[in-house]
This record gives structure tokens, C-alpha cells and sequence, in this order.
């Protein structure tokens, strides 16, 4: 990284905690790619971003803190995700549909947030070969768990245009608000087309065989429980061959769920490493203004985690 000058601009994540966060690793080492003299037609830019732990009750004045010392943009973790939408000046559609914000700027008019959990969620997505929207509206998909994650899955598969969404939680009080937290909320164009339908952990024998899309949104099977799966073997090997089976997880990598739905003969399988490389790239390009080494982020998380390229 290019040393601290006068005019280096500030950039970071605010959580609670946040010594784990593999984010200031991944954006540095993309900010020293795009510093490097000659690395692209741009000119290079003089950034750092650093970790901020911040408890629940000093978000406020951390903000305002933020504000008066004219840091550039910040990520926002758990738990302020939701906390941090009351302080903000604007907020993005997709942050409002997701109901949590993880990417805030400066504008002339103050902050403006955004979520980019759902352009990274749709990413590999995209990238695969299903990106068709005749197929996707032809498709049932099924999320497991009910949490931050399963959020910004609800409006990618909405956004995919998928048949029917099936959320699928084990508390049956937290998964009626889950489904009840949806009324109301708006979308670009009006209100989300697709509803989530809250499904209990008893009914998957019944969705897995129909799903064209599964989802864990849950942690069972990161790391260190690295033996557990949100599926047991019986019902991954319901899963049909073409059905794509994406693991929010990204460490370990590959999870025992894509190992087991790959050995039960699924052909396409996603982790959760792209999802988080695409949504801090996401982040990034809205601070920078400019395109960003996304494979130098990629790298810089396999590194951290120790997955092989
Ligand atoms: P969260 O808000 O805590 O939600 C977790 C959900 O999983 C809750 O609905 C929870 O149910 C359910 N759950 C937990 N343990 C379970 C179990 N043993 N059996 C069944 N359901 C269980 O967490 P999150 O932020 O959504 O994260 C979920 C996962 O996604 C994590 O592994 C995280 O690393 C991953 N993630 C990945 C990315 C990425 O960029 N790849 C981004 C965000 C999250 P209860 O409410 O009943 O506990």
C-alpha cells in the first residue's frame, strides 16, 4: 500500500465486532492495486479503510463523528444494519425492499445508503447458465433460514422473478414476522411482485424435489461445524440434477451441503466467496466511481481464508 499522505481519504466498516471482518483486507489490497502507477488509464486515488468497532448504543455519534471528519463511504455490519437507516439522508430502493443497509456514502446532501448484498447474491447467479428469464420464471425457490442473508435472497430471487420464494425457518413466531415484514414494502416500481412464502423446516420433503433454485441462509455447516449440513443426505438426494444449489456459506469451502448435493449428481453448485467479493466490489465502485480490481479482492479473500484459487 502507498504510504498516508495529507490527502489520503478515509474508508471503513462499522460493526460490533469487527476484528473478524475480511473486508479492510480485501478493499486495501484493491485500492494498492488501483494506486500502483500504470495499473489502469485512471489516476491513482489515495484511499485507506480501516475497521471501526462501534457498540450499538455509539452509532449515532459515530455517524455524526463520520460526517464531520469527512470519511468517504463506510460499510455497516451486524448489528447496525437496520440501526443505521434512521440516520441517513437517503436510502436506496433495493436497501429499503432488503430492510438493512451495508454500504453508506457522502453526497451534498448528506449520507445515502445502500445494499449491494443483493447485487452480490445475484452475481454467480448471473454468471451461471441459467441466466434466463424464461427458466427463472419457471422456478421454485427455496431459502433456508430467516435472517439478514435470507433477506437479500428473497428480493434476488424476486428480482430473478422467480415462480414462488419458500422461506424456511424453524421458529415459527420468527418466521411469521419474517413473512409479515414483507407487507408494504415497496419496490422500484411499486410493491414486490413476488411474496415470500413462509415454509416450516417440516415441509422440505415436499419443496426440495420441486426446487429449482435452494439457498442455506442458515450457518449450519461454516466453519467449525464443518460436519453439519442444513440438509440431511435423504433429502439431498431429492434435489434434481439441474437444480442449482448455492451455500451462502464461504468458509469452509466447499461446504459437506455442496459436497453432498455435487456426489447426489446437482451440476451446479455456488459458494458463498463470490457473493461477498461482488458485494464489496459493489461497495467500492459507488466510492471510487470507477471500475475495481474484483479478481485482486477475490485473491486477497482466498488468501485470508486459505481456500486454494
Ligand atoms: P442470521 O441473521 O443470524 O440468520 C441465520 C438464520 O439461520 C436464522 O433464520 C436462524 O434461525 C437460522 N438458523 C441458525 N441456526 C440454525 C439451525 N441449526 N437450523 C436451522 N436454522 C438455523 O445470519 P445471516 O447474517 O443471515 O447469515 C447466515 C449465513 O449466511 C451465515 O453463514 C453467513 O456467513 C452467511 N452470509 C454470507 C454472506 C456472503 O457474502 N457470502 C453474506 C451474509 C451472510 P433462528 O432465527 O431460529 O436462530
Amino acid at each position: 500500500m502507498q504510504g498516508i499522505t495529507g490527502e489520503t481519504k478515509l474508508l471503513g466498516v462499522i460493526g460490533y465486532p469487527v476484528e473478524h471482518s475480511l473486508s479492510p483486507a480485501m478493499h486495501n489490497a484493491a485500492i494498492a492495486r488501483i494506486a500502483s502507477p500504470g495499473s489502469n488509464p485512471y489516476p491513482a486515488l489515495d484511499y485507506v479503510y480501516l475497521p471501526f468497532p462501534v457498540k450499538p448504543q455509539d452509532l449515532e455519534t459515530a455517524v455524526a463523528g463520520f460526517a464531520a471528519i469527512a470519511v468517504a463511504g463506510f460499510n455497516i455490519t451486524i448489528p447496525h444494519k437496520q440501526a443505521i437507516i434512521p440516520l441517513l439522508d437517503e436510502v436506496s430502493p433495493v436497501a429499503r425492499a432488503v430492510g438493512a443497509v451495508n454500504t453508506v456514502w457522502r453526497t451534498d446532501r448528506g449520507w445515502a445508503g445502500t445494499n449491494t448484498d443483493v447485487e452480490g447474491f445475484l452475481a454467480p447467479l448471473q454468471n451461471s447458465l441459467q441466466n434466463d428469464s424464461k427458466q427463472w420464471q419457471e422456478t421454485i425457490a427455496v431459502i433456508l433460514g430467516a435472517g439478514g442473508a435470507a433477506r437479500a435472497a428473497v428480493v434476488g430471487c424476486a428480482q430473478l422473478g422467480c415462480r414462488e420464494i419458500h422461506v424456511v425457518g424453524r421458529n415459527p413466531e420468527k418466521l411469521e414476522a419474517f413473512a409479515r415484514s414483507w407487507e408494504n414494502r415497496s419496490w422500484e416500481n411499486g410493491p414486490l411482485e413476488i411474496r415470500p412464502i413462509a415454509s416450516s423446516w417440516e415441509a422440505l420433503p415436499e419443496l426440495i424435489p420441486q426446487a429449482g433454485a435452494i439457498v442455506n441462509a442458515t450457518p449450519v455447516g461454516m466453519h467449525p461445524n464443518v460436519e453439519r449440513s442444513p440438509l440431511s443426505p435423504t433429502l439431498t438426494e431429492q434435489i434434481k440434477a439441474d437444480t442449482i444449489v448455492y451455500d451462502l456459506i464461504y468458509t469452509p469451502n466447499p461446504t459437506l451441503f455442496l459436497r453432498q448435493a455435487r456426489e447426489a449428481g446437482v451440476r451446479t453448485t455456488i459458494d458463498g466467496l463470490e457473493m461477498l467479493v461482488q458485494q464489496g466490489a459493489a461497495a467500492l465502485k459507488i466510492w471510487l466511481n470507477r471500475p475495481v480490481p474484483v479478481d485482486v479482492m477475490r485473491q486477497t479473500l482466498q488468501k485470508s481464508l486459505g481456500i486454494s484459487p
